[in-house]
């Protein structure tokens, strides 16, 4: 039989309780240091042209080979780990639910977004196929041979969805194309749908429909922070990259068009100087458009311009993912939500006994992204601690058990449910 305490310790993020969150103000990335010249463009690789044997697994201490998509792609180490590539283990996962591949050039991301373990500053110090990104290394691997293992038994693959994720270089939007069609040429995109993460800035709209017509499912776009001025400082001029606020929202509403309800989506890292108000305003307003937003917390990747900054409080943290998830699958407004002062969340507009049911259901918490095979709001794309350490879990890659439950209404300040 179960009870409710009240147990609510100063972690906690409702009235009354110490509000902490990441502000505008203490987020500033560092500017990127110049890159001398013999590092720049992946020359180091160029120049080595070391062949690459197969499977490459990023170390730091052997020359990198010259590796390019199409004919390779990196791809999470949770996905080498189901897919049979590389052995390992996860905590408290058997394998990830979706096939992340990235686009490799030995050139690597010509942007150099703040946050991101990608980017182009860090040509001085590490070549493109050995960057950390997500905190995890991205094994190189032949494409032909990622759709031969899951040809191979495509009814009991793990995998309930595909993702491309397109990088900011030159022959990105050509090579999207052929991974696709490698990819769809022997796999049914209706049995292991696919999804593009986009790199709106060398994209068109044809680029968007030709994608739907090769048999793409979803379509999404990185906006990755929630107010123009934050996607200035951490991905446009700020740290010298190319990106545009209004470039980004001319493809996210171009994959509203050719892709239609449901199938377009955008990503958010939550903690990089936005208020929570922002935050969901951004949510609610993708939902009126008729898609989704898929949520990050912000982690410092080490080696980014970012990676002296702290992670997102839990408290913060946890609170948008509520009150997202409300927004998503609830039917809640976020006018309908109270905030504070200072833009957090005070009231999540539901009644309390709804939402300590939503909140008990632990599916809010999970990691959110592009639907897999069991229901509409547990994402395929559960990408096993790409946002936290597992010792302090932010999206969860399985659903939270029963002491889980009880971190995570602490760290909301609800009462904690004692069982
Ligand atoms: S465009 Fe994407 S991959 Fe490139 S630096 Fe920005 S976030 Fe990283």
């Amino acid at each position: 039989m179960s009870c409710i305490k009240q147990d609510i310790r100063p972690e906690s993020g409702l009235p009354g309780a110490d509000l902490a969150v990441n502000g505008f103000e203490a987020m500033q990335p560092r500017f990127p240091a110049q890159t001398p010249a013999g590092a720049r463009n992946g020359r180091r690789v160029k120049d080595a042209a070391v062949p690459p044997q197969g499977v490459y697994l990023p170390n730091n201490n052997v020359l990198t080979p010259q590796m390019r998509s199409p004919e390779y792609v990196q791809m999470s180490n949770a996905a080498a780990i189901t897919l049979g590539i590389m052995p390992g283990r996860m905590h408290r996962c058997g394998c990830t639910r979706c096939l992340n591949l990235l686009l490799t050039y030995p050139e690597g991301c010509r942007a150099n977004c703040a946050y991101c373990g990608l980017a182009r500053h860090r040509e001085a110090e590490r070549d493109y196929a050995d960057r950390n990104f997500i905190r995890v290394d991205w094994p190189a691997v032949p494409m032909e041979q990622v759709v031969d293992i899951v040809a191979r038994d495509r009814e009991k693959s793990p995998f309930h969805r595909m993702c491309i994720s397109m990088i900011t270089h030159p022959s990105s939007d050509a090579d999207t194309v052929a991974v696709l069609e490698a990819w769809t040429a022997r796999i049914d995109p209706t049995a292991i749908p696919v999804s593009i993460l986009s790199n709106p800035t060398t994209m068109e709209r044809a680029d968007v429909q030709r994608l739907r017509d090769l048999g793409a499912d979803i379509f999404t776009v990185a906006l990755d922070a929630a107010t123009p001025a934050i996607f200035d400082r951490t991905r446009g001029k700020g740290v010298q990259s190319p990106h545009k606020w209004q470039k980004y929202w001319e493809m996210l509403l171009d994959a509203r068009d050719v892709f239609g309800p449901q199938k377009f989506g955008a990503h958010i890292i939550v903690g990089m100087g936005e208020t929570e108000f922002e935050v969901l305003s951004l949510v609610q307003q993708l939902v009126d458009l008729g898609g989704h937003s898929h949520l990050f917390c912000f982690f410092p990747e080490q080696g980014s311009l970012m990676d002296h900054l702290p992670a997102t409080p839990r408290d913060q943290w946890r609170r948008v993912q509520l009150a997202r998830y409300l927004i998503d699958y609830a039917g809640v407004r976020v006018e309908r939500m109270r905030f504070d002062g200072e833009g957090r969340v005070a009231d999540y507009g539901l009644p309390q006994a709804e939402l300590e049911d939503i909140v008990g259901q632990g599916v809010a918490f999970r990691t959110s992204g592009c639907p897999g095979k069991f229901r509409d709001d547990v994402s395929a794309c559960d990408r096993p601690y790409g946002d936290s350490p597992p010792s302090n879990i932010a999206s969860f890659p399985f659903q939270p058990g029963r002491r889980d439950l009880q971190k995570i209404r602490r760290q909301l300040g609800i009462p904690v449910v004692r069982g």
